[in-house]
């Protein structure tokens, strides 16, 4: 047999498979990128110089959720430094197989809210389309670390049901394309998907919920450009960036690109145990965001799920951060303290500004 060579290694099946979606044979630009994540923690821990020790629990944890870091990103961590930001979010550690009471696989009970295949339909005026399971970097927080994406995603005919869907429901004006990352789709998928949507009258506002866009900035490519230019509606591009170390090399361009396309830009972060809770970091954050041109939207506290309870950051914690960034920065900079409440008509808002006590 023949090893995989990193060019043609395929993305691992547990998150979905999406690229290469060209021809295996050709160069495939932020495709070639994206399959050659590094997805083994000895690979990891040799590019980042870190103690050999680290590498026994990572693949064990990494049974469950694989392990898978874009290049690019490993660029933007430091070497030698187990507790590097960057680092945190994507090492798996033992920490994830410790037993923890009150969590599940799906503590949003996202699967009450299916309305279709891959359609998710919770608040007004707006649904969520899991458009692919598939993402560039597997983050160890991830709330959908254990969602059913198969289950989902409905791949035969793809959207079909979710559109049909969407158009026999004029209260819906907003869809957002999520996953996954719907930046995992490729240029051509993304076409054929708006001009699906396309004959929808209601339909005034296209989202996009995305952290490959930063993790693998080469994703942001000329075709991706035309596509947002072309698109017929409002478009707003939710980034998810959780640290200022993230948006360095190759992210800043990216997210200049995305500007030029005149969409609005957003961002959203989870609030992470030992990777940015505190005051400091997320004031940081939100400036450099700004610098960018982006405007940070919500934080959000994590969920109850499975493998993830050592990144939990408490809401009383949580409201003193975000006190303490309105006490420094400008309102429009301060993110929205929010949690997922199941069955809630909107995102619950924990905190926007100071206390008034
Ligand atoms: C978070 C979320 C949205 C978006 O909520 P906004 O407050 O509009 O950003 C929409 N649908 C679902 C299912 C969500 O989880
Ligand atoms: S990019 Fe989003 S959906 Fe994908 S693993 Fe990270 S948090 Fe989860």
């Amino acid at each position: 047999m023949i090893a995989a060579s990193p060019l043609t290694r395929q993305p691992d099946a547990r998150q979905g498979d999406e690229p290469p979606d060209a021809s295996a044979l050709q160069p495939l630009g932020w495709q070639a990128e994206f399959a050659a994540a590094v997805t083994d923690p000895a690979e990891l821990a040799a590019l980042l110089d870190l103690a050999p020790e680290w590498v026994a629990p990572a693949r064990e944890a990494a049974q469950t959720f694989p392990l898978r870091v874009p290049r690019s990103f490993i660029a933007r961590m430091r070497r030698g430094d187990p507790a590097d930001p960057l680092l945190r979010q994507v090492l798996p550690v033992a920490e994830e197989l410790a037993a923890a009471p009150g969590r599940s696989s799906d503590p949003l009970q996202e699967s009450a809210a299916r309305r279709a295949a891959g359609l998710l339909h919770k608040y007004h005026g707006r649904a969520l389309l899991v458009a692919t399971g598939a993402c560039a970097m597997h983050c160890r927080y991830c709330f959908r670390r254990e969602f059913p994406y198969d289950a989902q995603q409905g791949d035969t005919g793809r959207w079909q049901d979710a559109i049909a869907t969407l158009a026999a429901d004029p209260s819906i004006e907003e869809l957002i394309l999520s996953g996954g990352d719907p930046l995992s789709l490729g240029n051509a998928r993304l076409q054929s998907l708006s001009r699906a949507l396309a004959g929808i009258p209601h339909l005034r506002s296209l989202r996009l919920h995305t952290r490959n866009a930063v993790v693998l900035p080469s994703r942001v490519d000329a075709g991706l450009v035309e596509w947002l230019k072309d698109l017929p509606w409002r478009v707003t591009v939710v980034l998810h960036v959780n640290h200022a170390q993230e948006l360095e090399g190759d992210a800043v361009e990216a997210i200049a690109r995305l500007r030029g396309t005149g969409a609005l830009l957003l961002n959203q972060s989870v609030l992470l145990r030992g990777v940015n809770d505190d005051a400091a970091t997320l004031a940081a954050l939100s400036t450099r965001l700004h610098a960018l041109g982006v405007l940070p939207y919500y934080l959000h506290l994590t969920d109850a799920v499975n493998g993830t309870a050592h990144f939990d950051v408490d809401d009383a914690r949580g409201r003193q951060i975000v006190d303490a960034l309105a006490r420094r920065l400008p309102g429009y900079l301060v993110p929205r303290l929010v949690r997922e409440v199941p069955g809630a008509s909107a995102k619950v808002v924990l905190a926007s500004g100071i206390d008034k006590d």
